[in-house]
């Protein structure tokens, strides 16, 4: 390079970075304005670790159709790498790892927290509480999803209600239950609050990992487990090891999935991309639940039809019994925790509310089907 070409080289550069500031010094006061709606000059690149194993059917596959719904929402502005459990982070430190700023954003279920925040499980599902039709109008329409941000805002933290398992089932047994005695000694792989509930019926609670259910039940390690629904269990394959299948899911009754994000982080985007987040968020809720809905039928009659499998529901005296059993845990909960009590305080008030209109508006219209 010549003085002459060193010296027109020099000249551009210092253009180009002039240029360069600019455009910076403009992205910067704009990015200190207040409420700015949009911004076509700045991209985001967020990483959003989940509680499922890497591509797990319908719930890890929704949350990458959600990252995906949120890319194309906002032209590209908003990039989201989803990455299963233990890609990134343990499945079960994703509300830290977001909480803390490593990362901008997860997708889990609340309840899997309670250990933090024992209010958390009121927002993904409690025995014989709202199904899932109910518990949306509590969310959305009711108070519930403001109090689910005011129980997560210490941690720095903005949930969304994000997917939904619907209704599960009550679990495959290798015992018919009779009546609540069957239950006395049995070994049941049962998590959370019903968990809890069997326990005071008299059963052990066993917790085991997903991957060693199958094995656990063959072996007689546990005589019965619960998972999700037809769906999810046959894929499983415990409909070659178990001779019951019952219904309902007394104690998840509906599966509220959330997607949180890192509050700094939300507060750094342009008001449109906040609002895509939402909105893509209510759209998840649709379609992950029309999708296992659809799975489920399928594979409930499958099961039905093709399977060595006897499918009924728990006798009156069970889930009468188990009802009681479950009223006391709760009991328990709320007078050890004021949040709690404060959510339990507006969930139960809404459940009671809405009962006469679910009664006649979707239980007398089941009935006469
Ligand atoms: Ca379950």
């Amino acid at each position: 390079m010549n003085k002459i070409e060193r010296r027109d080289f020099i000249k551009k550069a210092s253009i180009a970075s002039l240029a360069g500031s600019a455009i910076l010094a403009g992205c910067e006061s704009k990015s200190k304005e207040k409420n700015v709606y949009i911004n076509f000059k700045k991209n985001f690149e967020w990483k959003m670790v989940t509680a499922w194993p890497p591509r797990f059917p319908i719930l890890g596959e929704g949350a990458q159709k959600l990252a995906e719904q949120i890319e194309q929402m906002s032209a590209g502005r908003l990039k989201i790498t989803v990455y299963g459990g233990g890609e990134l982070v343990p499945a079960l430190e994703s509300f830290d790892a977001v909480s803390l700023g490593a990362v901008e954003a997860g997708h889990s279920a609340s309840y899997y927290w309670a250990g933090k925040a024992p209010a958390a499980q009121f927002f993904t599902g409690i025995p014989f509480g709202m199904n899932t039709l109910q518990t949306y109008s509590w969310l959305y329409s009711g108070g519930g999803l403001e109090l689910w941000r005011e129980l997560y805002e210490p941690f720095n933290l903005i949930p969304f209600p994000a997917g939904n398992t619907g209704a599960q089932m009550g679990g495959w047994f290798n015992k018919e239950i009779n009546s609540i005695d069957d239950l006395q000694g049995l070994k049941i792989r049962q998590p959370g609050l019903g968990g809890k509930v069997i326990t005071e019926a008299g059963a052990q609670a066993i917790l085991s990992p997903g991957g060693e259910i199958y094995t656990n039940l063959e072996r007689g390690v546990i005589d019965a487990t619960e998972w999700i629904g037809p769906y999810h269990d046959y894929l499983m394959g415990f409909h070659k090891i178990a001779k019951y299948y019952y219904y309902p899911a007394w104690h998840e009754p509906t599966g509220v999935l959330e997607m949180f994000v890192n509050k700094d982080q939300f507060e750094k985007l342009p008001k449109d991309l906040q609002l895509i987040i939402d909105q893509a968020c209510r759209a998840a809720n649709l379609d992950m639940l029309a999708e296992i809905e659809k799975k489920n039928q399928e594979y409930l009659n499958k099961i039905i039809d093709e399977e060595d499998v006897e499918v009924k529901p728990f006798p009156n005296e069970v889930f009468n019994k188990l009802k009681i059993y479950s009223a006391e845990i709760l009991d328990d909960i709320i007078a050890n925790d004021e949040m709690s009590r404060k959510v339990y305080k507006s969930y139960s008030a809404y459940q009671k509310k809405i009962a006469s209109w679910s009664k006649s508006a979707d239980s007398n219209y089941g009935i006469s089907i």
